[in-house]
């Protein structure tokens, strides 16, 4: 089982520690900086022996070297996109598995928001580390894919357990409420869920992770076969990437 802390760092970026308990192994996901993460390790009395990185953007993996350097770690991130990801010593890619200690990982191949995303799942700690491809009650934006890519990514994540925590890589999910309400106006857990956002983040508090069953059941993005959300976007019975791309293409604009 991993122990999970998560680290606020820039404006709105969230990096993990995962730590598995019954060898020490410690890794870092997408750390943005450096010097927020040595802190935590110190706090933690944890020895850092792994980054993972999701995908290449600058907010994940701007701590690599200096992070590689001070501590030997060894860096996994996506083959897709290994010629981006700094440091990199292993490369993987779909349904490829890596032992952190005896917390294993599952990785998915998730293009759209970058062409070589990946999200690393642990089963046995529920644990999914998903960088920017579902935010709380939302989804990364498609700088290097396509909707049809993107929701083909999103649909290889449908059948995780509910209880899974997902742990993303920003705090957006106030902003991300205020457009899925506009879409799927009818959806009380949505309604419910919103509220409740707007009250943690009025009082500074965290959003995230959410659970794998929330975002189920309020994200929009994983919602496209929503009569309700067909409805607002008067695309009843369309095809479900014609729905995701749509929804996606309005969040652009919101
Ligand atoms: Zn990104
Ligand atoms: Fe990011």
């Amino acid at each position: 089982m991993l122990e999970i802390h998560q680290i606020p760092v820039l404006s709105d970026n969230y990096v993990y520690l995962a730590h598995d308990a019954a060898t020490g192994d410690t890794a870092v996901v997408d750390p943005a900086t450096t010097d927020e993460v040595f802190a935590a390790l110190e706090e933690k009395g944890w020895t850092l022996t792994h980054i993972l990185n999701t995908h290449h953007h600058l907010d994940h993996v701007g701590g690599n070297e200096v992070i590689k350097a001070k501590t030997g770690c060894t860096i996994l991130g996506p083959r897709a996109d290994a010629d981006r990801i700094p440091g990199i010593d292993v490369q993987v890619g779909d349904g490829d598995t890596y032992a952190l200690g005896t917390s294993v990982a599952k990785v998915f191949d998730v293009p759209g928001h970058t062409r070589g995303h990946i999200a690393y799942w642990f089963e046995d700690s529920d644990a999914l580390f998903c960088g920017d491809t579902v935010f709380a009650l939302g989804c990364g934006r498609l700088f290097e894919g396509t909707p049809a890519q993107m929701w083909h990514s999103l649909s290889k994540l449908k059948d995780l357990p509910e209880q899974t925590k997902v742990y993303c890589a920003h705090e957006y999910t106030q902003g991300n409420a205020a457009f899925a309400i506009t879409v799927e106006p009818d959806n009380a857990a949505l309604v419910a869920r919103k509220q409740w956002v707007d009250e943690r983040r009025a009082n500074g508090e965290r959003t995230v992770p959410s659970t794998w069953g929330e975002e189920l059941a309020t994200n929009p993005f994983l919602r496209p076969d929503s009569p309700d959300l067909q409805k607002t976007l008067g695309m009843v019975g369309a095809d479900v990437v014609e729905v995701f791309g749509e929804t996606r293409k309005r969040k652009d604009n919101f």
